[in-house]
């Protein structure tokens, strides 16, 4: 199973704390900025619109200006015309002249300026140099001079000029009242708002304040940049006593004399950074309120994810863990998803311990198996050997022609007996292996237990004989009966008693009983006062290869596979075994229960006749390609007296001797060269009324079918029991 994997490493970690805490500055900035653009926007509008109206002001002081002037200069006419309708009283005009001068009107005072010369019509005519010297410069002209300076409270002059009708060539000049238009301007402006007015040469006619200082000067240097560089416009430029103002002017149409209107700069553009003053400060405590409430939530939050993160291993580890429900919805819900998952891996890890183990406990197992296996077959070819040597013994000794009679009979009983070791070893080991593959056919029927015993008992008597042992067998009265096979069962008493008497030491006792357990059961028991059984392998001992765990049983030979076997044949007919042993040297008891059942009914015997004499001799055919087992068998078969056997090495030589002569028995090896058994029986089967018989090493169940199969009529597996195959041969 994968471990968690670790959270992919980053240049920066940042803290939950600070990131909160940036949301209000995230919140504000964006708002902060849409609002300051939207307050400039405003005050741009508004400063627009103050400009608008600035400029629409200084249109209405400029047409006021230019009226003043148009009257003035329409009175001046007026005058001169009178004058001229009258022209008989040369008094009119001055009289006419006073009514037009004088503080508040429009001249400060008239002149008539002729060929002849000045003449002064009403007022005190300001100082100056060229008054009455050279009048006939203006002679018959109208219009406005610029400013002239002179002495006197208005420091120089401004003339109105119109001809004088009543006298050609003379021109009626006016000067005017300057204190009067600066009174006009004044009125105008208000108090919140400045005017000037210039003349052509750009000097100071009139001002709306401050005009006794002025009058006469030039304006601020910024003032003259600005009319030069626009007829008309609006600017920031400061006035002469340094007032930042902000500007509207224009020229007037007739003199060309600009007019200008100011007014206080910060209304029109500071009302802007007022704005966004207010505005940032509002912005900055919002975001320190922000950054506050952040701070509440944030250290909750940091809280929650710390307790979280404390908890987190206790959860992996199965720790009692102590979190506290924070309350708040997701992280609750994290810590319930990592307690579950928390709770999987242990499980996991669990489990993967678990099968660990196992597998661990399997690879033991199978590894001891394994072990056992290469001991086993160590242990099998030592067993093998076992009797292979006495036999080689024994065949040796027979091949001296001086032997006595005696002694060739002994040695003849030692192969005997050797063989049938050998026999009943491959027996077992085939059986194992049958057993084990689920091969083992079981021909069941109602058999009585005496029969087993005996036959279990005379099998062993031998070796019971050998060893001096007493076998004391108890049967009970009843005709004891079991369902099974009979071959099978005596098979199971007989391997007991074999150990019995392999591992009880000479002249022991062994017991074999057979007794009723239940309605249903029989108790089969041979208990003997051996070597008896430890604790500790009392459950390995049914295993295969049970033996070789012990080094002491290796004394006794034996492949350590008979106990494996009668407990598998036991289970075979339903049946159940057990050993109990009261410990080492104290003898050892097993118990066979099998399924009782009915006792057979009795047949009455039938009339077979035993007499050899009686049957007459049998022609038999052996065909082997092995002339040592052939040429034996044949012996053994003609010493009984019962037989003629003739010999074939091969399928095609013995096809050729049954066209030649007639066979009441034909014993086929399978395993020939060129065709082999079963199509040598095959193709005998046409030609011959013999009984064909089958002797193999193949002893498998399915080998025989195969046998019959091929039209073999019996089977027989290697080595045969030449007692059987004569009785075979005899049917
Ligand atoms: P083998 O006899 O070929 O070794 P078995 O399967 O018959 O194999 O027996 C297995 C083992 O059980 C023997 O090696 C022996 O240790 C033990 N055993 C069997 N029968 C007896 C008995 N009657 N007394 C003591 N030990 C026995």
């Amino acid at each position: 199973m994968n471990e968690p994997q670790p959270v992919a490493k980053q240049s920066r970690k940042w803290d939950l704390l600070v990131l909160v805490g940036l949301l209000p500055a995230a919140a504000v900035l964006p708002l902060l900025v849409f609002a300051a653009t939207l307050v400039y926007l405003l005050t741009q509008e508004g400063a627009n619109n103050a400009r608008q109206t600035l400029i629409e002001a200084n249109d209405s002081l400029a047409r006021v200006v230019q009226t003043e002037l148009n009257r003035s200069a329409e009175d001046l006419e007026r005058l001169s015309l009178a004058a001229a309708a009258d022209s008989k009283d040369p008094e009119l005009a001055s009289r006419l002249a006073s009514s037009l001068v004088g503080p508040g009107r429009p001249f400060s005072a008239i002149l008539l300026a002729s060929p002849e010369g000045e003449r002064v019509l009403a007022g005190n005519p300001a100082q100056d140099d060229s008054a009455g010297s050279s009048p006939s410069q203006r002679g018959g002209t109208r219009g406005f001079t610029n400013f002239r300076k002179t002495g006197g409270l208005q420091r120089g002059v401004v003339e109105v000029l119109a001809p004088f009708q009543a006298q050609e060539g003379s021109t009626l000049v006016g000067q005017m009242n300057l204190m009067r238009l600066a009174r006009t301007l004044a009125s105008h402006a208000g108090s919140r708002s400045y005017a000037t007015v210039l003349d052509g040469n750009d000097i100071i006619l009139a001002r709306s304040t401050d005009f006794e200082m002025y009058v006469g000067e030039h304006p601020s240097q910024q003032t003259l940049s600005a009319i030069h560089q626009k007829v008309s416009g609006t600017a920031r430029f400061p006035t002469r006593d340094g007032r930042e103002l902000f500007w509207s002017w224009q020229r007037l149409p007739e003199t060309n004399w600009p007019v200008f209107l100011g007014t206080q700069a910060e209304e029109i553009d500071i009302a802007f950074w007022n704005s966004l003053r207010q505005l940032l400060l509002g912005a900055a405590l919002a975001l320190v309120l922000g950054l506050f409430a952040a701070w509440l939530v944030g250290r909750r939050l940091v809280r929650a994810f710390d307790d979280l993160t404390v908890q987190t291993p206790g959860l992996v580890t199965g720790r009692v863990t102590t979190y506290r429900p924070s309350g708040l919805k997701q992280v609750d819900a994290l810590y319930e998803a990592m307690a579950a998952a928390g709770g999987k891996l242990r499980l996991t890890r669990a489990e993967r311990d678990k099968a660990l183990a196992a597998e661990q406990g399997l690879r033991e197992v199978a590894e001891r198996d394994s072990q056992k296996k290469d001991v086993f077959i160590a242990t099998l070819s030592h067993e093998l050997r076992n009797p292979l040597a006495p036999i080689a013994a024994a065949a040796k000794l027979l091949q001296r022609p001086e032997l006595p009679p005696a002694e060739s009979a002994r040695c003849a009983a030692i192969i005997d007996r050797q063989s049938r070791m050998l026999a009943h070893l491959l027996d077992d080991l085939l059986d194992a292996s049958r057993l084990t593959t689920g091969r083992v056919h079981l021909n069941r029927k109602p058999t009585l237990m005496s029969e087993i015993l005996q036959a279990a008992a005379e099998a062993v008597r031998p070796l019971m004989e050998e060893r001096q042992h007493d076998l004391v067998m108890t049967l009970h009265p009843e005709n004891l009966t079991v369902l099974g096979d009979k071959v099978r069962l005596v098979q199971v008493a007989a391997n007991l008693l074999h150990n019995a008497a392999k591992y009880t030491d000479r002249g022991g006792r062994i017991e074999l009983s057979a007794v009723p357990n239940s309605t249903r059961e029989v108790l089969l028991t041979v208990t003997d006062n051996g070597i008896g059984i430890s604790e500790e392998e009392s459950p390995h001992i049914f295993n295969i290869f049970g033996q070789v765990e012990s080094q002491r049983e290796r004394a006794q030979g034996g492949l350590g596979i008979g106990l494996y076997l009668v407990k598998g044949l036991v289970e075979l007919h339903g049946g159940t075994i057990r050993v109990s042993s009261p410990g080492d040297g104290r003898g050892t008891s097993f118990q066979v229960r099998l399924p009782r059942t009915l006792p057979p009914v009795a047949l009455p015997p039938t009339e077979t006749s035993s007499d050899p004499s009686e049957s007459e001799c049998k022609a038999v055919l052996v065909v082997d390609d092995n002339v040592d087992a052939a040429v034996t068998l044949k012996a053994l078969l003609e010493v009984s007296g019962r037989f003629q056997v003739d010999l074939a090495h091969t399928g095609e030589d013995a096809l050729a001797m049954v066209g030649d002569a007639t066979y009441d028995v034909i014993c086929v090896d399978i395993g020939l060269p060129g065709i082999d058994g079963y199509e040598v029986a095959k193709r005998m089967k046409s030609r011959t009324e013999a009984r064909l018989v089958a002797t193999t090493g193949w002893g498998a169940l399915e080998d025989k079918q195969r046998a019959l199969d091929a039209g073999f009529d019996a089977h027989f597996t290697k080595p045969v029991d030449p007692e059987e195959l004569m009785h075979e041969l005899q049917v």
